[in-house]
């Protein structure tokens, strides 16, 4: 299980001090925002493609915010993962981006377990999903890595729980039917809610709020 420090909205000295603290793992959800924080990021070893060295240890930037297609470029340049695909048109576009710029972009799936219409992602039913798993083992160029989700906001923790436990076996079930591609990563859980998606097999922990504290509201 490994710990993601999800840093949106944070300007880069958090990041910065983060890394001096030992976090090697970042999240941040806008394009722009991170594309804004690289020019001090690459002072700590924070260089082009979201990955870096300090201390000697690897340092990794993933996007786990909504990606807009006319942004696929300058995602693919800049962070090391892409943790938020939730269409085969995107997948598509990283794939040419990722052949342009000649590197392997890792990716995952985003699977909407909620009715909350905020919420983004892929049902696990749809005919978008599996149209997605079919297309990606020709992606030669984007790497399908496994699954993320957001859990629903609710005041029952229970909800969550469910939503995770369905994540796993949607992902065994996955796995058997997409033997080619790699579901081995479960990226689930954030600050209210993480100790429940390690219960329920998380592979990476998306925490914000406990590590940096609250985010300004937005305006
Ligand atoms: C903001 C965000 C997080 C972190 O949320 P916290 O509640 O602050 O830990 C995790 N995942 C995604 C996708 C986010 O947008």
């Amino acid at each position: 299980m490994r710990l993601m420090a999800v840093s949106k909205t944070h300007p880069a000295e958090a990041v910065a001090a983060g890394l001096a603290a030992g976090l090697r793992l970042f999240g941040e959800n806008r394009v722009q925002e991170f594309q804004q924080k690289l020019p001090v990021l690459s002072q700590s070893g924070i260089g082009v493609a979201g990955i870096g060295e300090a201390a000697g240890t690897a340092v990794a930037v993933h996007l786990i915010g909504h990606l807009q297609s006319n942004k696929t470029g300058r995602a693919a340049e800049i962070f090391s993962s892409i943790d938020t695909v939730d269409s085969l048109k995107l997948a598509e576009r990283l794939d040419e981006a990722a052949q342009r710029l000649g590197r392997r972009l890792p990716v995952l799936i985003e699977v909407k377990l909620s009715d909350e219409a905020t919420k983004s992602g892929l049902e696990p039913e749809s005919r978008e999903l599996a149209d997605l798993l079919e297309r990606l083992p020709d992606l030669a160029h984007v790497k399908m890595r496994g699954l993320m989700t957001v859990a629903p906001f609710d005041d029952n923790p229970e909800t969550a729980r469910a939503c995770f436990r369905r994540l796993r076996l949607l992902r065994e079930e996955l796995a058997a039917r997409y033997a080619r591609l790699d579901f081995g990563e479960l990226s689930m859980g954030m600050s209210g809610d993480f100790e429940m998606a390690i219960e329920e097999g998380s592979t990476l922990v998306r925490i914000g709020t406990a590590i940096f504290g609250a985010r300004p509201k937005p305006t």
